[in-house]
Formats: structure tokens, sequence, C-alpha cells
């Protein structure tokens, strides 16, 4: 291609291109005949040597031809060829979500959702719709009740209305005991202080009124003694104990409604965080032709043994199923206020966060470790974080390792980079992770960019947790949280996920226009505050979409095979109503209006309105 081409290509608006092209592409009619082609539609390619066009042409799996419409047709229209005029509507590359809770989510859809619910006649609804959806002795569980009367609004702008004058709402069985009489229930009220339980569950964990109050738990009881069926404390794990794992019926159920999910959001890669459990469940749905997004799987940083056993390496699998990353955790999370920081929560001046097990010595549960002095953590038992992501650098496979507070943060820095070091591997292809690089302290940017790290982030927690951040943290160490700009700046590779099915307090969905949303606005939902939370931290619409659709792929080391609409590439694509990247600059509000017209993965059409 010579200079003037590939300017040409660069600079001219599509409308042009066609016209441009028109009379080369006229000689080879057909030679090339395409399955189907995408034509007149306003394509964002997210390749950087042909950023718009008009028309794709795909055979097989693969996309054959990017161009202007008529270059396109004209190449690739042969006999069979199915063209779909697009009407200028807008095309990306698929999103690839890069960080979802596939067995959480699955729970979430098909089981209930009662944060929006406090009152009885929404409750006893609600989960007489999930005994509908569950196949008969299914477990309805979690639910998180009151969430939304508790936060008086929802970060999605659902408005609660505060909580009754008779104080906050509080079930009895005898609600739900009629309509649940073949699924055994368990739902948590949103903080988990309260769980209620209908009878069936009281009867298989042999909770009857003469049964007494454990130590460190509560039985509710009437004032005729009677059982209501609310449980506190320990006496939860009575119940608790007795639910079975998952059967594959549920799961399948589940990993179903998460992929309906994916396809009417355009997401056609998911980068799962789910158990090893749940890869039978794919392997079936795969087998049967119903796996409609692709699934990139990461183990446990405790499963190395039978990983190495195995011989298994990065990359291990196929376009529709492989290992991308195992997962490892260093703290909590913002939710609850266990994520690791230097200094103590403004909130809850005693509290600094606790530790996971990977960096607790052998034997110890999530204890939280009161051992900190201020800006050292020389004195933290070591755990066997570090050992562990040692033992794992034979098997190529990247560390996806979970950090969140700023010392959290800090401490996986300084692991990555003994390790690195030791392996003469920092200036290597290693594509490591940070996930969530959700609070960094300003001097622990730049070492993003010196150890080359991917920070895999989740930009719908700035709408979501903007309400309450500088509460728990204050105003300076906000500075450093969701700094996407600042990441970016340092050398980090920024990837995008949902991070669904959100927290106990809000519910995160797939449909990537929430998080584009949050990225290019850092606003909530209902646009506070009006220039944007920490504005400087905003990205760029072609920012915020390179970060969902080619560094997600790059990152899993599939640059070649997808992630822009690039010929050679699988035909993953996303067609919406709306043209993004002219909404993420004119009005980001309206991105979350935008609706996906088709979905389509591997040439497939997936999904369509
Ligand atoms: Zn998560």
């Amino acid at each position: 291609m010579t200079l003037t081409s590939i300017l040409l290509r660069k600079y001219l608006p599509p409308v042009c291109l066609g016209l441009a092209l028109f009379h080369a592409a006229a000689a080879v009619a057909a030679a090339d005949p395409a399955d189907l082609i995408f034509s007149n539609g306003t394509i964002y390619t997210v390749d950087p040597d042909l950023p718009w066009a008009q028309a794709v042409a795909i055979r097989d799996e693969h996309i054959i031809g990017v161009g202007g419409s008529e270059e396109i047709v004209t190449a690739h229209r042969g006999a069979e060829t199915r063209v779909i005029d697009l009407h200028g509507a807008f095309v990306s590359p698929g999103f690839n979500d890069a960080h979802v809770h596939m067995d959480s989510t699955g729970m979430l859809l098909t089981g209930v959702n009662l944060l929006d619910v406090h009152e009885p006649v929404a409750f006893a609804e609600r989960i007489s719709a999930a005994t509908r959806r569950l196949p008969q002795g299914s477990w309805i569980v979690r639910g998180d009740w009151g969430a939304y009367e508790q936060w008086g609004v929802s970060s999605s702008g659902q408005q609660g209305d505060g909580a009754p004058a008779d104080g906050p709402f509080t079930p009895d069985r005898q609600l739900i005991d009629a309509l649940t009489p073949d699924h055994p229930v368990l739902v948590s009220r949103f903080d988990r202080s309260m769980f209620l339980a209908n009878s069936l569950a009281l009867a298989l964990a042999g909770i009857s009124a003469d049964t007494p109050d454990p130590v460190g738990g509560s039985i509710d009881r009437d004032e005729s003694g009677r059982i209501t069926g609310i449980l506190r404390g320990s006496a939860v794990d009575l119940v608790q104990n007795v639910i079975p794992p998952m059967p594959f019926e549920q799961r399948l159920v589940g990993v179903r409604a998460v992929l309906k999910e994916a396809r009417e959001g355009g997401v056609t890669t998911i980068q799962d965080l789910t158990d090893a459990e749940q890869l039978l469940a794919y392997q079936y749905l795969k087998r049967a032709g119903e796996l409609t997004a692709r699934i990139m799987v990461r183990p446990n940083i405790f499963q190395v043994e039978p990983v190495t056993q195995l011989g298994l390496s990065r990359g291990f699998g196929d376009d529709y199923l492989k290992i991308v990353g195992y997962k490892g955790w260093v703290d909590g999370i913002m939710g609850n206020s266990s994520a690791m920081f230097f200094k103590p929560y403004a909130h809850d001046p005693a509290n600094r966060g606790a530790l996971r097990r990977p960096m607790l010595p052998e034997g110890v549960e999530g204890a939280a470790f009161s051992m900190l002095e201020d800006d050292h953590y020389s004195e933290f038992p070591p755990g066997r974080m570090e050992e562990y992501i040692d033992a794992w650098v034979p098997t190529g496979v990247p560390a996806h390792i979970h950090a969140i507070g700023d010392l959290g943060n800090r401490i996986l820095l300084d692991i990555y980079s003994r390790v690195l070091k030791a392996h003469n591997m920092v200036d290597s292809d290693h594509r490591w992770r940070v996930i969530h690089a959700q609070v960094v302290a300003a001097a622990d940017f730049p070492r993003f960019g010196e150890l080359n790290l991917v920070a895999e982030v989740n930009p719908y927690h700035v709408s979501d947790d903007m309400r309450w951040m500088e509460e728990r943290i204050g105003a300076q160490r906000s500075e450093g949280a969701y700094a996407f700009r600042k990441l970016k700046d340092a050398g980090a590779i920024l990837i995008f996920g949902s991070d669904s099915p959100g927290t106990n307090a809000a519910r995160y969905y797939l449909n990537p226009v929430y998080g584009l949303y949050a990225a290019v606005s850092r606003q909530t939902l209902s646009g506070k505050p009006t220039a944007g939370w920490f504005p400087d931290q905003r990205l760029t619409i072609e920012e915020a979409i390179d970060a969902y659709t080619r560094a997600p792929a790059w990152a899993c080391f599939d640059e070649a095979r997808k992630g822009t609409l690039t010929p050679g590439k699988l035909a993953d694509l996303a067609v919406f109503d709306t043209n993004l990247i002219e909404a993420g600059h004119k009005d980001p509000a309206s991105l979350l209006e935008a609706e996906v017209l088709y979905t389509i993965v591997g040439g497939e059409i997936v999904y369509q309105r």
C-alpha cells in the first residue's frame, strides 16, 4: 500500500471511500464470495490502518473484507451471499468483557434479585417468579432485599423511597411458604445482617421450634414462640451447610441466561472468574452449539499443581474456550470496606481492610491483620502468594491478581516486581494483570508502566461507588481511585470489564454502554456530578471502546484473532442503533439509550433485535 492510499484510507470519511475504490474493485467481481455482507454501515473498526468503513464481508468464521460498500459488495457478493443493508447503523468489534462472574450472574438472573424490594407483595412475587425459572428442588438463595431502600437511590437512578415509618422491612416465612413447596429458600438482606429461610429449608436443616439459638447467632421467634424464618449470625450456617453444590442442570440454566444477556449487549467474549466446576457447563454448551460468546477461563492460583501435571499452558483450548490467566486475590473489596489501605477508613477508624487467602499462612482464612504499621508491611505474615506466582511462571499462564486498596496494590506491585525480576521477565511479553487497580497511591502509578502491566478495571464502579467513596477514603485517596487516565499515562494497558453481576448494592450489566458511559462521563446514571467525578480522569470514547475490544483481546494474546474489524480476524461484531463515537463526544448520556441491533459471533448472527 502506498503512503497516499494509507492516508486516503485513514482520513477520507467513510462515504467517499466506496467511490474512491469502486473502479479498482469492479474488475474482480465476486471472485472471493462472502457468506454475509453488512453494507451501508457506519463501521468503527478500532484498526488504526482503516478506522472507518461502510461494509464488512464475512466467510465462515472470518472477516474477508472491510471497506466501502461498493468496493466490498462488488468484490465479495456471490450468488449465495446474504447482504444486509445497515442503513447507516453503527458497527464495532464485538465487545470483550474482561471481568464477569458467570456463576453469580447466572444465579442472579435465574434466581431472585431483591435489591429494590422492601415490602411484602413484591417480595413474595419475586420469589414466586424464581420458582417458575428454576428446576424443582433448586435452592433460591441470595436476593439482597432492601438495598435501594437503604441507599435511598440506587446507582442506576432507580429511586428508593427511604425507610418506611415503621422501620426497615423484615419478612416472615409465612409470606412465601405456600409459594415455595418444592424450592428451599435462603435469601439475604442486602447487608447480610439477616436471612429468611422458608419452612422447607428449615426442615432440611433440621431446625424446629425446639432448636436452641447457636453460639453467635439467633433464630427469630414471634411472641408465640413460632420460628419466623429470620436467621442471624451463625444460625445462617445451619441452613447454608445443607445447601448442596449447584446441580449441573441449574448451572446450565444460569450460563444460558448470561449468554443471552451477552448477546443482547453485543458482548462476544467473556473473561470469566468462575471456579472450575463451571467449565463442564461451558463444554456441554459448546458441544451443543449453544456457546454464543467465547469464554476465557482462569483457574485459581491454588490450581497450579493440576495445571502443571496436565501440561497445560497459556492459550490451552480454542477460540471458544481457553485458559488466558490464573486468578488470585491480595485484599478484600470496597463494598464492605475490606480493601486494604495504608491508613484506616475514614468512616471506620479501626479498619484498614483484610488480606485474602493466598496472602495468608497455610490454614489461616480471611483474617483481618492489624499488624500493619503505617507505610510498611514488613511484619506481614508473608503468606504464599509469591511462591504460587513463582510456581506458575513455567506454565507461561499470566498472573491475574486482584488488588483494590492502595496498600493491596502496593503489595501486589512489590510481589510482581520481585518475581518478574527474578525470572528476568520485566521486559518480556508477559502481559500480567492487576485486576481492579482500584485505588492506587500516587507513587505507584509509574510502576504499572515500568513493570509492563495490564490494568483490568471496571469503569461502572465509578458511577456506582462514587456515591460513597469520599466518605470512606477521603478526597486525597480518591484522586487515585479508578484513575484510568493516570494508569494509561503511566503506561498500563487498560482493559474494561463489567464486574457483572455487581455488588450487594447495585446490579452491573454486561451491556457495555454502562461502562463506556462511566468511563467518558464519570457520572452516576442520573448525571451527577455535572462536571464528572475527578473529571481529568475521563477517557475519550475511542479510548473506552479500545479498552473494551482491541486491548482485552491483546491481553489474552488474541491480537491476531480478534479485537478489531480487520480481514483475517474472527467475525465478531456488534451493531448498534446509535453511533457510539458521536454519542460519546456529544452526549454521553445518550450512550445509555443505545440498543444492539445485531450481535455476530464467528460469522453467525446470534442476536437480532
Ligand atoms: Zn469482580
